[in-house]
């Protein structure tokens, strides 16, 4: 029988809610919007709502086509394409104050476009109505057609997010339909298509891989040319995801932040409760200075 690997102090933290997070929580039910920071209840909601201004929108609907045993999204059929949800997107951004802001699709297999057109049409209306805030995108591989990825690119992101998620090995295992070298031709082929752009790509560590392997990745994601990689603790969402095979202490992501950086990275950002939009707004800094 598998033992279960008792969580660490580090990552008990204690969430308290305050007024502006319960203001902005007003608002996302009023504009009929769904956020990552809610939905994966992440840690960090606080930081990023209040003081750092970030938030991670998710559009076309908060149920996904694939099933990925890491993730929380409910999986199903969407039925959700908003045409008006790109401007509600663009409102929301601006009665927030965003400086930073990540727009992120689940895998909509069930449309051509896997909701490209959709994701290119939100950083169109935020840049119109907030050109003051930076914009990433964090598609899913988007079935790894070309055009997809091009409809994306035209409208001129910040930065373009797509994750790996997980080492060669596991992948398989832990992302439904998604496969790894179709995530990297998905960032060689952005990167291609506008130069200017940085990449970025987020791997979770604690689901069983070796450093050798996480090593590998770091390789894997800079020959694709990627500038911007996160590292962070993978945390089991519910009991019926994939449980925990280890905790990293804060000091295991600091040297592999240090790795990353020595393989050129332009920016790395790793530790337990570091998650693929933490401390985004940092990152645009990062990599596009040269
Ligand atoms: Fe939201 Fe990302 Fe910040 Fe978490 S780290 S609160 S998902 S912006
Ligand atoms: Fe979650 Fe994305 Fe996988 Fe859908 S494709 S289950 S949203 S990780």
């Amino acid at each position: 029988k598998r033992q279960h690997v008792r969580k660490p102090d580090w990552l008990k933290i204690n969430i308290k809610a305050n007024k502006q997070y319960k203001e902005l929580k007003t608002l996302m039910r009023e504009k009929n919007l769904h956020t990552v920071c809610e939905e994966a209840r992440c840690p960090n909601i606080h930081e990023c709502w209040g003081e750092r201004r970030t938030a991670t929108f998710m559009i076309l609907g908060s149920v996904c086509t694939r099933a990925c045993r890491f993730c929380a999204v409910k999986t199903g059929l969407p039925t959700e394409l908003d045409l008006a949800e790109p401007e509600r997107v663009a409102d929301s951004v601006v009665l927030m104050n965003l400086k930073h802001v990540v727009i992120t699709v689940v895998a909509r297999d069930d449309l051509k476009d896997g909701g490209a057109s959709v994701l290119a049409e939100t950083v169109r209306a935020i840049r119109r109505k907030s050109p003051q805030t930076s914009i990433e995108v964090l598609p899913s591989d988007m079935a790894g057609v070309k055009e997809n990825i091009q409809i994306l690119m035209d409208a001129k992101p910040d930065i373009l997010n797509h994750n790996i998620e997980t080492v060669r090995r596991l992948t398989p295992r832990v992302r439904a339909k998604a496969k790894y070298d179709r995530s990297l031709e998905f960032l060689r082929r952005s990167k291609e298509m506008q130069p200017d752009i940085p990449t970025k790509s987020s791997l979770m560590v604690g689901l069983g891989e070796t450093e050798e392997e996480i090593l590998e990745v770091m390789d894997d994601l800079r020959a694709n040319d990627v500038d911007i990689m996160t590292i962070g603790q993978y945390l089991q969402p519910t009991k019926k995801h994939l449980p925990v095979q280890k905790y990293y202490a804060p000091i295991e992501f600091g040297r592999l932040r240090k790795i990353a950086m020595e393989k050129g990275f332009k920016h790395c950002e790793a530790g337990p409760l570091v998650r693929s939009s933490y401390h985004a707004d940092e990152q645009v800094n990062a990599a596009t200075k040269e």
